[in-house]
């Protein structure tokens, strides 16, 4: 029963949504490792299947009663592979996706340097958003918002020259404040980690891992 359940939710989040799709990391190695991502050959065969329906955030955002059939895919955090696995395959797919920075981590190891960010803007194949500035729980007391949600904006929107419209909410965690601060910020739209919204101004997102599982809802 459960799982006819969600499977309606699917079901209406895609008609309403598209399918937007989170990952975190994306492995050289071809077995399936843990949960925090996929291997590159499950990435590279989704893809490929799906050449044609993968559009950016801002076509699958558009009013469309085709989106459904449209899907889009974000990273979070910006890992070194993004780089190294995800947007080789992409270049030569000609596919488009989404990268969410947390700012704070731009040029640290094992994360993505501001070169190879600019690199992948140029290709015209990427988008950037925020991702916060720290990886914090946003809905902690202490959390200064303006620090993570407006200043993370201006600081890439400069760093790039790149107009930034979309934020991802770190650990998926939001409330009331939070989504004011966002407005207030004049993100167009932000993105959750779950497949279940209640909120138009909030995106949901499908797991990445969950979803190329062979036992995954697909
Ligand atoms: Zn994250």
């Amino acid at each position: 029963m459960k799982k006819i359940i969600k499977k309606i939710i699917l079901q209406i989040t895609r008609i309403r949504y598209g399918t937007v799709i989170m990952g975190h990391h994306v492995y050289e190695e071809n077995d399936f490792k843990d949960f925090n991502g996929v291997s590159k050959k499950m990435l590279y065969d989704y893809l490929l299947k799906n050449q044609k329906k993968i559009v950016s955030l801002d076509k699958i955002l558009k009013k469309s009663i085709l989106k459904f059939r449209k899907i889009s895919i974000t990273f979070d955090d910006g890992y070194k592979d993004i780089y190294n696995v995800v947007y080789p395959i992409c270049k030569k797919l000609n596919i488009p996706f989404t990268i969410f920075i947390i700012v704070d981590k731009i040029d640290k190891e094992g994360f993505l340097s501001k070169e190879e960010i600019e690199e992948m803007i140029k290709s015209g194949l990427l988008t950037i958003g925020s991702h916060g500035y720290s990886h914090k729980i946003l809905t902690d007391y202490n959390i200064d918002l303006k620090k993570e949600i407006l200043s993370t904006k201006k600081y890439l929107e400069k760093a790039f020259d790149y107009k930034v419209d979309y934020f991802a909410f770190s650990h998926g965690q939001f409330n009331g404040k939070v989504l004011k601060e966002v407005k207030l910020a004049n993100y167009k739209k932000s993105f959750s980690a779950s497949y279940l919204s209640l909120s138009n101004r909030v995106i949901p997102r499908l797991n990445l891992v969950h979803f190329l599982k062979p036992s995954g809802n697909k």
